[in-house]
């Protein structure tokens, strides 16, 4: 096989972005209290709610606190069901380990990473307390039809948004469709602040269990709960970082339309994204129709192009050690895993990385 003859390159796939305001933001909060309960986090909960049009969040310390208070919230005890989607990051089903739930892995649909419905429903059992939707990278999932289903079966619904900051479905925030919407807000996530997390919900009954449980229920010695609070100074340059939150998600769109009009390659082009939904752009998901998208991947890579493919070593849950007691094979899953790989579009990606990555891509010549 001809190697092409690029000009060497890495890219990136981490992203920081750090601005004057952060620093004013960080230094009009030291200025006042800096616990989980003071206003500075009231006001970051104000703001994610009316970004994110929901009608309340609660700032906590990590998107993996996220899951654990919100599998809390919808009644998960030891010995519950949780079914989630094979393809999901570790970070999605240690929490349910955690709250010693059995974790249930339902099939995803042939071309997106929703779960398959038919399987999904014969999934369900009396002891099913939770289903946890994935959309990996941002790809939008088919939301509409999961939320009827979880809604007729009296089963909640969470969304682990950590990767769709900004994911549409329909013309709603994925968020609507879900009784609790976790997201993470770690460095590498599209909102940052560090560490930390946020809980979206429309319900208040729902979202003040939550609240009580990240406050050790409130130390009344009757709920129980831990300390999941996010302080001060994180919420402060989450505030001020949301304000540049819209900008950023264009930058990304943009980028992956400029990738994608430089593919020329007849056998790869951009995961299909289903019609009226927008991703969030987390990472471009690249599809490919090769016999060894492995070998593609390494391709890339040795062009200094990374992908959370490799970075992470994906494959279906149950194919890791802690999990094999879960396995329940699902093929869709993992013929899925198997033809993808992700681009950075992150906003410190620039033109001439653009057309790197995707004079890479046409000039692979593998099968
Ligand atoms: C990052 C991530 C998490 C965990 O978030 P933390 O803030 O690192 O705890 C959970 N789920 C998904 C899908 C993630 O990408």
């Amino acid at each position: 096989m001809n190697e092409p003859n690029l000009s060497p390159r890495t890219i990136s796939d981490k992203y920081r972005f750090v601005d004057a305001s952060d620093a004013a933001a960080l230094e009009a909060a030291l200025k006042a209290s800096l616990t989980g309960t003071s206003d500075t986090v009231s006001a970051y909960e104000a703001r994610l709610a009316a970004v994110f049009r929901s009608k309340h969040a609660l700032a906590v310390s990590s998107g993996g606190a996220a899951l654990s208070v919100s599998l809390f919230a919808a009644g998960v005890q030891p010995g519950d069901e949780v079914i989630l989607t094979p393809t999901s990051p570790l970070c999605t089903v240690y929490p349910i380990l955690a709250a010693q739930a059995v974790p249930v892995f339902c099939d995803t649909q042939a071309d997106n990473f929703g779960a398959d419905l038919g399987s999904l429903e014969q999934l369900i059992t009396p002891r099913t307390r939770a289903i946890i939707d994935i959309p990996m990278w941002g790809y939008p999932t088919p939301a509409e039809e999961l939320q009827r289903l979880a809604k007729t079966r009296g089963i909640p619904l969470i969304f682990d948004l950590a990767h769709s900051h900004g994911t549409t479905f329909a013309g709603q925030p994925l968020s609507a469709y879900a009784d609790l919407s976790c997201f993470s807000t770690h460095e590498r996530k599209i909102l940052s602040t560090g560490e930390g997390g946020f809980i979206l919900s429309d319900d208040e009954a729902i979202l003040g269990r939550c609240r009580s449980y990240t406050r050790f229920g409130n130390l009344n010695g009757q709920d129980f709960g831990l300390n999941y609070k996010l302080g001060a100074l994180q919420a402060a340059l989450g505030t001020a970082r949301l304000e540049s939150m819209s900008v950023q998600l264009e930058l990304r769109s943009e980028n992956a339309r400029k990738i994608a009009a430089q593919i020329r390659h007849p056998a790869v082009r951009e995961f299909r994204i289903l019609p009226n939904s927008s991703p969030s752009y987390y990472f471009m998901l690249i599809e490919s129709d090769l016999a060894d998208t492995q070998r593609f991947i390494d391709h890339l890579d040795a062009h200094g192009i990374p992908s959370d493919i490799k970075r992470y070593g994906c494959r279906n849950l149950y194919e890791f050690p802690l999990l094999s007691a879960y396995r329940r094979d699902c093929p869709n899953a993992s013929a899925l895993l198997k033809r993808i790989t992700t681009l950075p579009v992150h906003p410190g990606i620039s033109d001439t990385d653009i057309a790197h990555m995707a004079e890479a891509i046409n000039a692979y010549t593998g099968t």
